[in-house]
């Protein structure tokens, strides 16, 4: 009886703690996200009210958009979009549901390292989509973008179970993103071709370091001058 009795004690104290460590959790995620928020309210204010305008189509729900200094892909950017999304609902239809509950905008817009990006402020997925070298090969980008789609929209699926990304967080969320991008391209092969071997490498933080450690200064510069590469381009 005795027995019985702390068992049922020490289950109480346990589930006590959980929630507890659960509150603290949202406390910290709603302390960090009304500081990102107010940061990123010009964002908000100019950029979406932009995208809305700048809006090229969309796809069940998910609104492609254009934001880039050289407009002369907009038509491919759509197109290719809506082949990935088309790309990643027939495989996966699981992951294509959390793409359309956590991207609002995809966006197409000068990055200054990566390929893609996601932005909680607005739910956009941002895409530098020159990156993407269609013309080399059509098959393998289509491919890759549809894997950085997946990885991107796991970023949002995140940030709705109350994870911010923070310095401490970041690595542990970004292996967990590529885990799910790994997950979806497997999907993708045939016997012929591995494409999940071609198209995923193994994690390797170091490849997050440019952005992480960059600074504020440093980013900025980085995307001026991807501006003025893109702009030549014209
Ligand atoms: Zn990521």
């Amino acid at each position: 009886m005795a027995e019985t009795l702390s068992t049922s004690r020490g289950h109480a104290i346990r589930r006590w703690l959980a929630r507890t460590a659960s509150t603290l959790r949202r406390i910290r995620f709603w302390v960090h996200i009304s500081v990102q928020k107010s940061l990123s309210y010009p964002f908000v204010t100019i950029l979406c009210p932009r995208y809305h305008r700048d809006r090229l189509g969309s796809y069940k729900g998910i609104d492609i958009s254009s934001a880039s200094f050289n407009r002369s892909n907009d038509a491919e950017f759509l197109e290719r979009t809506v082949q990935a999304l088309q790309m990643v609902e027939r495989l996966d239809v699981r992951r294509f549901r959390r793409i359309q509950r956590e991207v609002r905008f995809i966006v197409n817009c000068e990055l200054s390292d990566a390929g893609a990006s996601y932005r909680r402020t607005g739910h956009v997925c941002q895409v530098d989509f020159r990156r993407y070298d269609f013309g080399r090969d059509a098959e393998w980008y289509l491919r890759s973008y549809a894997s950085a789609l997946v990885h991107e929209a796991t970023h949002g699926a995140i940030y709705s179970r109350y994870v911010a990304y923070t310095p401490k967080s970041r690595c542990a969320i970004e292996r967990l993103c590529h885990t799910e991008e790994h997950r979806f391209v497997m999907r993708l092969d045939t016997p012929e071709r591995r494409w999940s071997e071609q198209i995923i490498r193994p994690f390797d933080e170091r490849r997050w370091h440019a952005s992480w450690y960059a600074g504020f200064f440093r980013r900025g510069i980085r995307i001026g001058e991807r501006i003025v590469e893109v702009k030549r381009r014209a």
